[in-house]
């Protein structure tokens, strides 16, 4: 708090008021000049020896050198996979696996705040996020699938089922929940008995090697984890290996349909969770306060680089003009910069090519004639960065109505009608996910028949839960991660 001074009187003002610096330590994290692939259960270098370098986005800071897997490297990660398969993990009793995938739940929840330092200086997002979200979320996947390691049998597949493991699972993960979404995909397919080769994002792959750490520590059989590092080739690589049985890939619409191309005819089971341009609905009766707080958490949660937010805002007309008061108060006090400073709320974009995209489309927006608006904000000069950023006067033709944008960037749209908020949230090649803000709970019902997501929220937004099954329709793919749904992609019944 600072005062001036006047008159020997000290003046408050609004602008006086200030958060003091509330920085996370980063010593707690020791980060390698370089990493290798983790294959076998060892770190080494990749055959050919390349590597590429992964920056902090909020400072374009190099942090360390990865290797760079070629097609050598992810040929001798499945073999090593295929062996810890037939000779050790395939044949373990379930209960003996539990004991394995406990240790690492564990081992994350010890480490917890040196994984959330690491994710946000790889990542950018903030520590607040990482901290209290990522992390312990990741850990709670792979004590929720601990569970289910020696129960398959009561998983639901029927009286007398003995559901078996697929064998190799090639695993391809996006940026923005790097650590989140190695354990969505790896906690399920171990609980099952399958073995792992796992591609992190080229821009963030320092959590997945620290929990190859973990995988290590906590004494996991060599082979049963295995993590290629690259960019978009090493996944293809993967994803085309004659030796996986399963694949399961998280990443853009784009890339989802050449993984399904390649796949073709091969046999291989797939799952697939892509984009989405999710609705967020507001009805008149809403509790307006609280719908801002969910719009907010839908839309400028981790920069918006998420899948399942909710980028497309319908509100009902009648209420429309105190919403958006409301919510243009409401950003106004977002704080936007240092991701590892604990008050921050909004950190970098993860790369230059993602900003680029995101000032693609909002250029788009103002183009095609919608009104765009952000509050007064400081972007940081050093970094990528993106203020929050609304629409208004939107039309469903618009490209920012309909294209994924990933990035903190709000379309309005209004209704009149229950019908018409239906008809224009299902105006979308996606299907992820949706959000309803209504007092009445039949209206909710009503609505939730009708929305074509795989998840809708009612009256909060981007919860998530180990046991609670996610995935979408249409363009946003299919199969389910999370829950007792989430085992039936990693075993055949
Ligand atoms: P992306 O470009 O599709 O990348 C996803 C992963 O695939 C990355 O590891 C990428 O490698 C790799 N990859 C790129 N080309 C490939 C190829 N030809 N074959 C195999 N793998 C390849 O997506 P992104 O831009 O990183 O991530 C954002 C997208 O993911 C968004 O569309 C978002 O909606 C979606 N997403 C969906 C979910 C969900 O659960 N439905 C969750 C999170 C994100 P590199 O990045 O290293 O080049
Ligand atoms: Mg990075």
């Amino acid at each position: 708090m600072k005062g001036s001074g006047k008159g020997g009187r000290t003046e408050l003002t609004d602008s006086a008021w200030q958060y003091a610096p509330a920085p996370q330590e980063r010593e707690i994290v020791t980060i390698a000049p370089s990493y290798g692939l983790f294959v076998n259960g060892e770190f080494a270098p990749a055959a050919d020896e390349r590597t590429f370098a992964t920056i902090n986005p909020a400072s374009e800071e190099p942090l360390a050198e990865v290797a760079l897997a070629g097609e050598a490297d992810v040929d001798r990660a499945v073999r090593a996979a295929r062996t810890a398969f037939d000779k050790v993990w395939g044949p373990m009793p379930g209960a003996q696996r539990a004991k394995y995938i406990y240790r690492i739940a564990r081992i994350i929840a010890e480490r917890a705040r040196e994984f959330a330092v690491l994710e946000s200086l790889d990542n950018g997002k903030p520590i607040k996020e990482s901290r209290d979200v990522d992390v312990p979320l990741a850990s709670a996947h792979f004590f929720y699938y601990a569970g289910w390691a020696d129960k398959l049998e009561y998983a639901g597949f029927g009286l007398g089922a003995r559901p078996r493991p697929i064998g190799v699972a090639g695993q391809v993960i996006p940026w923005n929940f790097p650590l989140l979404m190695a354990a969505w995909k790896l906690a399920p397919a171990l609980a099952a008995g399958n073995t792992c080769v796992l591609k992190p994002a080229e821009t963030t792959p320092l959590t997945a090697l620290l929990l190859a750490e973990v995988c290590q520590q906590a004494g996991l059989p060599e082979g049963v984890v295995n993590i290629v590092t690259g960019a978009g080739d090493t996944g293809a690589a993967v994803v085309a290996h004659p030796g996986v049985d399963k694949v399961a890939f998280t990443g853009s619409t784009e890339v989802g349909k050449q993984i399904l191309r390649s796949a073709a005819g091969t046999g291989k089971k797939l799952t697939m969770e892509l984009g989405g341009k999710a609705a967020n609905v507001v009805f008149e009766d809403a509790p307006l306060e609280a719908a801002v707080e969910g719009i907010v958490n839908g839309i400028f949660f981790n920069q918006g680089h998420v899948c399942c937010a909710g980028s497309r805002l319908l509100v009902q007309e009648s209420v429309a003009d105190i919403l958006l008061d409301r919510l243009r108060r409401r950003l106004g006090t977002l704080r936007l910069g240092d991701p590892l400073d604990k008050n921050t709320d909004i950190g970098a974009i993860n790369s230059r090519e993602q900003l680029d995209k995101i000032r693609d489309l909002s250029a788009a927006g103002e183009a095609e004639g919608a009104q765009r608006w952000s509050p007064p904000c400081q972007l940081p000069e050093r970094g990528y960065w993106f203020p929050p950023t609304v629409f208004t006067g939107v039309s469903p033709a618009h490209q920012i109505a309909r294209e994924e944008i990933f990035g903190p960037v709000l379309s309005v749209l209004t209704f009149r009608t229950p019908e018409e908020a239906v008809a224009k949230a299902n105006n979308t090649p996606y299907g992820l996910s949706a959000g309803v803000w209504t007092e009445k709970g039949s209206r909710i019902l009503w609505l939730t028949q009708r929305l074509r997501a795989g998840v809708v929220w009612a009256n909060t937004y981007n919860r998530f839960d180990p046991a609670s099954p996610f995935g979408g329709y249409r363009e946003s793919g299919f199969g389910r991660e999370g829950g007792r749904h989430g085992l039936e992609a990693y075993l055949d019944a």
